[in-house]
């Protein structure tokens, strides 16, 4: 399996000439990558002939006997683990249950069928493109074995949705201290779904990827441009940097939640007090406010 917190690199394997495509693309990247197979345990077993490092199958249109048996051998042979990979809609007996139990019954079935072939080097998902069945067949699932599981939502629709969707169902998950890997579904820039999951996993201070901005909505307490500051140390801000930086719009919470931050900033009338690890480091002007958060978070200006 891919160490926690590395990224893998999934293809989807639609023919025989994209199974034999990995070959090629195992040449040119470093990145693990699962081959996601449909319909054909063909397409599963040339695949790990060329050299994916993980197999996705999905129990609801490869589950013949025979056929499993022949991806578990090879992928036996090859030392690779195989992802179990159900989602709803592709389950034959669809019903929306909110409890999720299809899902779970669907998956202990093909549980049980690896584990009578001796192979355990599984990992499994239960995705639906509805949060609370996602959320209870994993809660379920995961009280009934020790598997690892790769964590979604499927198809959870346009960014702006779909990433709330996401947050939800995977959040809770992760808070219930369930999941191994995720995947956050959007329909659109891939890119955004990898910058959504790591910020999933920041959020929950479950890794450290990039920076934590805490910043409060501002009310009538609030005398100085808070969002337009916010949005200037967004901009310039290296997205690299993991530091937690808290700018706040007065003096209710703003001197707590700066002192627990990295580096944090609470303002008053035009100026603000700067914290560095739970310390005043200086007053600074609200027109500085972030060349000097930047100077403070060590960024070259
Ligand atoms: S920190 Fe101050 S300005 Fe910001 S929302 Fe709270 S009370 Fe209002």
């Amino acid at each position: 399996m891919e160490k926690a917190g590395s990224e893998i690199a999934r293809v989807a394997v639609k023919d025989i000439a994209a199974a034999r495509a990995i070959k090629i693309i195992k040449k040119k990247i470093k990145t693990p990558i699962v081959a996601d197979i449909h319909f054909d345990y063909r397409l599963a077993l040339e695949a790990i002939k060329s050299g994916a490092d993980k197999i996705r199958i999905n129990p609801g249109n490869i589950w013949k006997a025979n056929e499993l048996k022949q991806i578990i051998s090879s992928a036996k042979k090859r030392n690779i683990s195989i992802r179990i990979g159900l989602n709803t809609g592709s389950l034959k007996k669809r019903a929306c249950e909110p409890s999720g139990l299809g899902m779970v019954n669907a998956a202990l079935k093909y549980i049980k069928f690896f584990e009578k072939e001796n192979f355990r080097d599984i990992i499994i998902s239960l995705k639906s493109s509805n949060v609370e069945e996602t959320v209870s067949a994993y809660k379920k699932l995961a009280g009934l074995c020790d598997y690892p599981f790769h964590l979604g939502v499927t198809a959870a629709g346009p960014y702006d949705t779909g990433i709330i969707k996401s947050s939800i169902g995977i959040g809770t998950l992760l808070l219930s201290g369930i999941g191994d890997t995720l995947r956050v579904s959007l329909t659109g820039d891939p890119i955004d779904e990898v910058i959504a999951a790591k910020r999933i996993l920041r959020v929950l201070q479950l890794r450290n990827f990039g920076p934590d901005i805490i910043s409060c909505p501002t009310c009538g307490r609030c005398q100085v441009d808070l969002p337009k500051i916010v949005d200037g140390l967004q901009e310039k801000l290296s997205t690299k940097r993991a530091i937690g930086i808290a700018v706040m719009g007065c003096e209710v919470n703003g001197p707590g939640e700066a002192k627990d931050a990295d580096i944090g900033i609470a303002f008053g009338k035009k100026s603000g007090l700067l914290f560095k690890k739970g310390k005043v480091v200086k007053k600074v002007k609200a027109k500085n406010a972030v060349k000097e958060l930047l100077t403070c978070a060590g960024h070259k200006l």
